[in-house]
């Protein structure tokens, strides 16, 4: 079928499929589509026609009968051809999206106009897009039905990884979903140990259809570098997803540092709950807020380019 669209598509004409089943597919001209604007309509009605058949013993597809051209004067409307359906835009450049996944929608119009001479609308070139990802990683529901293989996948090869989740009650036997999943890497818990004892924790959003929310913790090496030590999903930045998350970063990392911990965040009032609320916390750290999210409160109040500079001189002072 494909071929049959690029075909026309090369040619600069349209068809529009008559029949489509299991076992058959029949096409016609787009001019003889009941659905065509008149003024596209040829006297006499354009002829050409294909037929084919899947053939039962080795699952391929025959063409039985083909009227070869089109006596129409075509229907193509500002060059953007309907048969070019986005998921064979998606077939075109999927190779092109491994290579390079940022790949942008400007270069596949581009790459589109180069192999078929056609202008694709942007939304088309979107749509392709789209597939082109969904193709390579899957898309976002087969991914989050993935995550529990994938957290397992990574315990298996990072020895001392420990993960926890936080169920929803089950709605039925066969569907678990989960609230939160927490996980930290083995060998963060034995780095921790070695790393200033300060936290920096702050949340991110997650992009596509479900959102949700990535919370992370990092510190920094005697290099100042940064070193990641935990994660967790969410679905919100809320006081019960930061109150579980500094839970299980406190039973999981920070307990083993036997140290005053120092955390800095945002004015985020889940964090800002979580820390005073857990005692083992409240008791073993001091919570300071970040210098560049007080700085970027502060311009936005005042909006005065000078102060961004002095408010800067000022925090690390
Ligand atoms: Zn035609």
């Amino acid at each position: 079928m494909l071929g049959v669209r690029e075909w026309n598509i090369k040619c600069g004409k349209e068809l529009y499929v008559v029949e489509s089943k299991r076992d058959k597919w029949r096409a016609k001209c787009y001019s003889r589509n009941p659905k065509c604007n008149n003024n596209f309509r040829s006297d006499p009605p354009c002829n050409w026609y294909v037929y084919a058949v899947k053939k039962k013993n080795d699952n391929m597809w025959q063409i039985t009968r083909w009227v070869d051209s089109h006596n129409c004067y075509g229907t193509v409307v500002g060059n953007n051809n309907r048969s070019l359906k986005s998921r064979d835009i998606a077939t075109r450049i999927v190779h092109n999206m491994r290579e390079d996944i940022s790949y942008p929608i400007k270069q596949i119009r581009a790459f589109i106009k180069d192999q078929f001479h056609v202008d694709i609308s942007y939304s088309k070139a979107w749509r392709a897009r789209k597939e082109a990802i969904e193709r390579i990683y899957g898309s976002w529901e087969s991914n989050f039905r993935e995550l529990p293989q994938y957290i397992a996948a990574l315990q298996a090869a990072n020895p001392g990884t420990v993960v926890e989740w936080l169920h929803a009650p089950a709605r039925s036997s066969e569907c678990h979903t989960f609230t939160y999943v927490f996980w930290v890497f083995g060998p963060s818990i034995k780095t921790f140990l070695h790393c200033m004892p300060v936290i920096s924790v702050d949340g991110t959003y997650l992009k596509g259809s479900y959102r949700g929310k990535m919370l992370i913790a990092v510190t920094k090496n005697a290099n100042k570098y940064v070193v990641p030590i935990a994660f967790a999903i969410v679905d919100e930045e809320t006081v019960e997803s930061w109150t579980w998350f500094f839970t299980q970063l406190w039973v999981h990392i920070a307990v083993h540092r036997g140290k005053k911990l120092c955390v800095i965040s945002d004015r985020h009032k889940g964090i800002i709950n979580a820390l005073k609320n857990l005692q083992v916390w409240s008791e073993n750290s001091v919570h300071q807020f970040c210098l560049r999210h007080i700085r970027s409160n502060l311009m936005q109040k005042f909006k005065v380019s000078r102060l961004k500079k002095l408010c800067w001189i000022i925090g690390i002072g």
